[in-house]
């Protein structure tokens, strides 16, 4: 069908980036291109709280609509994007679009008022100088409160930040913008930045949440990296959750959040907020404008 078609087509695409330098320069120009013409989009996936049920948040994932290609998801452009610097106008995209899609969300009564989202930011966004402005600017354009964005970043980009980029993170908590880490467990594994840096969300790498009802060392490390969150505070999101065993261990462990394909794959229209339980849940999928 079409899918498997589109699937096929964006791997033809990335093995020819990774073939020839010289497909790096089409796909930036490509990337250029879609800027100009708008054809970039973001997919919502819900993130749910495992208290209630309920989702709270999503997190925004780009992808560029492109008209040889289809829908390419990020693995395709993102390296590229980063190489070439052009991850910084795609990135300012995202975070404007995604406040802006919240807010009518929120107007439509879609979601509830107090429904927040993520964003994820490269290396290139993260340090660059006017990066709290950048974020203030499109929460203040699309009337959000700091509290309901939060940004996303890499173990790497923390420990590589310097003190201009520290002085970007503390100025945008100081705005109430939460700070979280990607994939938490995959990257450098010095814990001291998670006292010294003003993080407030741990996201748990689903590659530990894959194993975590089959593999003993796995369940042992969700585990640990839960109690760590609990100790200090944070916010921890469990990632890839696919199965409803591992949703009820996540659950038990005291697993604050959770996403994953069993919860509500990324898509285009806005999340329905009752996702486990019952309650008023309203079917947004017919107003696909919002
Ligand atoms: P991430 O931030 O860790 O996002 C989670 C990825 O896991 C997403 O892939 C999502 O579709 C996928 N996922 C969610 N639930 C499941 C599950 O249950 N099972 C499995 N197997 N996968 C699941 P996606 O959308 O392809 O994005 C990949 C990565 O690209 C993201 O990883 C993030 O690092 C990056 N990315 C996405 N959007 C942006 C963006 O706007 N800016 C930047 N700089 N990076 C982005
Ligand atoms: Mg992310
Ligand atoms: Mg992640
Ligand atoms: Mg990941």
């Amino acid at each position: 069908g079409a899918k498997t078609q589109g699937k096929n087509r964006w791997e033809i695409f990335d093995e020819n980036r990774r073939a020839r330098a010289v497909d790096r320069v089409a796909v930036a120009a490509t990337l250029r291109q879609a800027l100009r013409d708008d054809r970039f989009v973001l997919h919502f996936q819900p993130v749910i709280d495992l208290g209630t049920g309920k989702a709270v948040a999503v997190e925004s994932l780009v992808r560029l609509d492109d008209p040889h290609y289809g829908l390419l998801p990020p693995a395709a452009f993102i390296q590229v994007a980063e190489d070439s610097g052009l991850i910084v106008p795609i990135g300012t995209y995202v975070l404007q679009e995604a406040c802006r899609r919240l807010a009518a969300w929120r107007a439509a009564g879609i979601v509830p008022p107090d429904f927040r989202a993520a964003v994820n930011l490269s290396a290139r966004q993260a340090t660059q100088p006017d990066l709290a402005k950048t974020v203030g600017r499109a929460l203040a354009r699309a009337g959000i409160e700091p509290a309901a964005l939060a940004l996303e970043l890499t173990e790497t980009v923390l420990m590589d930040a310097d003190t201009s980029t520290l002085r970007q993170f503390e100025e945008l908590r100081e705005m109430g913008v939460e700070l979280g880490i990607d994939d938490f467990g995959t990257g450098y594994s010095s814990l001291s930045y998670l006292k010294r840096l003003p993080v407030s969300i741990i996201k748990v790498d689903r590659s530990f949440v894959a194993g975590l009802v089959t593999d003993p060392s796995d369940r042992e490390i969700v585990t640990a990296v839960i109690r760590l969150g609990q100790a200090l505070g944070l916010t921890t999101i469990a990632e890839g959750v696919e199965d409803a065993e591992q949703f009820s261990m996540l659950q038990e462990l005291g697993c604050d959040q959770a996403q994953g394909y069993l919860l509500g794959r990324p898509q285009a229209q806005p999340p329905t907020v009752s996702v486990l339980m019952s309650g008023t849940s309203r079917d947004s999928s017919r107003n696909p404008t919002l």
